[in-house]
């Protein structure tokens, strides 16, 4: 797929907006915090809301009673923009976190998961040069941060 320079802003809005509905369906609240100008990140917009589209999902499923998702872009390093996705949800348990990216991996009832969203996700993220880091607190929350890589000027 063809890449391009895209504003993170422009990647994280029109994700939450496919899914604004079913985030306030879900009796959810959603913060997004974007800084003035964070800079512009080099990839595939469609693969790219693929990525925050299964995170989003993930983190709606685990927030059954409602709560805050935070979705966050932090400009502080020299060649990665950081994209936080951030839940406060049931969290994830430390012998289950070893396994959460791979493919068919879900402790969701038959039905409900696939096991590949992160699978996906994490595919899509090696393919743009960057990475994702997971952090998880089991009874209050996660946070996933993709590290994008940022486009060289003339790109
Ligand atoms: P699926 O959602 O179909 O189960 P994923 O690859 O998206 O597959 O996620 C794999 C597993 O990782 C989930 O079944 C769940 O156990 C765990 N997981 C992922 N995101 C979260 C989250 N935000 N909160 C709690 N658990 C999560
Ligand atoms: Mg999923």
């Amino acid at each position: 797929p063809a890449f391009s320079s895209l504003s993170p802003m422009e990647i994280i809005q029109s994700t939450v907006n496919l899914l604004r509905n079913q985030i306030m369906l879900a009796g959810i609240k959603l913060e997004t915090r974007i800084p003035d100008q964070p800079a512009p990140v080099n990839g595939n917009l469609r693969n790219l809301q693929q990525i925050f589209m299964n995170l989003l999902l993930n983190a709606i499923q685990a927030m059954p009673n409602g709560g805050k998702i935070t979705v966050s872009a932090v400009d502080d390093l020299p060649d990665f923009v950081r994209i936080d996705v951030q839940d406060e949800g049931e969290g994830i348990e430390p012998e289950t976190l070893e396994h959460i990216f791979e493919p068919f991996f879900t402790t969701k009832e038959v039905g409900r998961g696939t096991g590949l969203g992160l699978a996906v996700a994490y595919s899509i993220v090696k393919r743009h040069g960057g990475r994702i880091e997971v952090k998880s607190e089991p009874g209050r929350g996660t946070v996933f941060s993709v590290f994008l890589p940022k486009s060289s000027p003339g790109q």
